[in-house]
């Protein structure tokens, strides 16, 4: 529930609203970009005292948020959230591009694909450095090693890190090496991770659960936004359909629904939904064609000899070649690329 103050109210009545909600046993949050005018009251249990607040002095209205997260909803938040990472900034009318390999492999094939995506225009890099795969028996990430790189590339060419952080006892080594950290879509609904992310610094980005719906992807948003942490991106990357001619099914209906009831942003990651490389550009448009403010994408310099994902990561060229056809879209929809 918000409760709107008028806008000529003094801070003696938003005061009086405040202790009026701890009264109640809420605890009373500022609505971002309201500059204090509004007053949020979030609560496990149903909010009461509706028609109370509406008699406080000073109280234009009560809005009840109708939709089941609250803090990631547009109700909560009208404008676009635009998000910082480093010298980057995810959300609003900007696409931006987030490239690098799917495994950090050694430091030679990352700096040469943290050099390439950046020349090519991407603002973060990506890298897994511990990596969730199907088998056990498949390359696991180089742990700690890989963070290392990965943050000695990201130094070396001025570019943001992010990198995916797998169980609660490892965020706070990601978060020592990362500028982002990513809750990776098998870990979706990992509550205690949400929590535990929710409770860093970082910015994080959260990819859809494989068969997450909309609903449940914002509300591990909500998860994460609850215990604090305001800055999440959110993360288009397929789900599992019937369809059998491509890994996942990119559902780029999500992304304007995701926008309709969010402020946060959405970024689309092709490459995980096509699983293999010629499916990543025509993906890549649909998503910033849909509304995407970013694309997300894995690139190797040698991918026939990739130790994770080689079908799906594109050659250096076929990188600047989707950078510089997504702008076009992405111009054409009236958006900064
Ligand atoms: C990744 O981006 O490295 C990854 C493993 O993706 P997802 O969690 O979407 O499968
Ligand atoms: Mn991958």
């Amino acid at each position: 529930m918000i409760v709107v103050m008028n806008p000529e109210s003094s801070p003696e009545q938003i005061e009086d609203v405040k202790s009026a909600v701890i009264k109640q046993g809420y605890t009373p949050r500022p609505v971002p970009g309201t500059q204090g005018q509004w007053i949020g009251i979030i609560g496990e249990k149903p909010i009461r005292g509706r028609r109370h607040f509406e008699s406080l002095s000073g109280v234009k209205q009560v809005v009840e948020i109708s939709s089941p997260f609250k803090l990631a909803s547009r109700e909560w938040r009208q404008q676009d959230t635009i998000i910082s990472v480093g010298d980057a900034r995810i959300g609003g009318d900007r696409v931006v591009f987030i490239a690098g390999p799917c495994s950090v492999e050694n430091l030679e094939q990352t700096l040469s694909v943290a050099k390439i995506v950046q020349a090519a225009g991407a603002s973060l890099l990506r890298g897994g450095a511990y990596k969730p795969r199907t088998s056990p028996y498949s390359f696991q990430g180089l742990g700690l090693e890989g963070l290392k790189i990965l943050r000695q590339a990201g130094d070396a060419t001025g570019l943001p890190i992010v990198t995916e952080v797998m169980d609660t006892e490892t965020v706070g080594l990601v978060e020592e090496y990362a500028d982002m950290l990513q809750v990776g879509s098998r870990n979706m609904q990992n509550f205690s991770l949400l929590k535990k992310v929710g409770k860093s610094k970082k910015p994080i980005l959260l990819k859809r659960g494989l068969a997450a719906t909309v609903q449940e992807t914002l509300l591990a948003a909500e998860y994460i936004l609850n215990a604090g942490n305001e800055k999440v991106v959110l993360c288009e990357r397929g789900v599992r359909t019937v369809s059998d001619h491509t890994r996942f099914t990119l559902d780029v209906s999500a992304i304007p629904a995701i926008q309709r009831l969010s402020h946060l942003p959405v970024i689309v990651d092709p490459s995980h939904a096509a699983g293999k490389r010629q499916s990543v550009l025509p993906l890549a448009l649909a998503g910033v064609a849909a509304g995407a403010q970013g694309v997300m994408v894995e690139v190797h310099p040698d991918p026939a000899k990739a130790l994770s994902d080689g079908p799906q990561q594109l050659l250096p060229d076929d990188f600047q070649n989707l950078v510089e056809q997504v702008r076009k879209v992405a111009l054409a929809i009236g958006r900064k690329a």
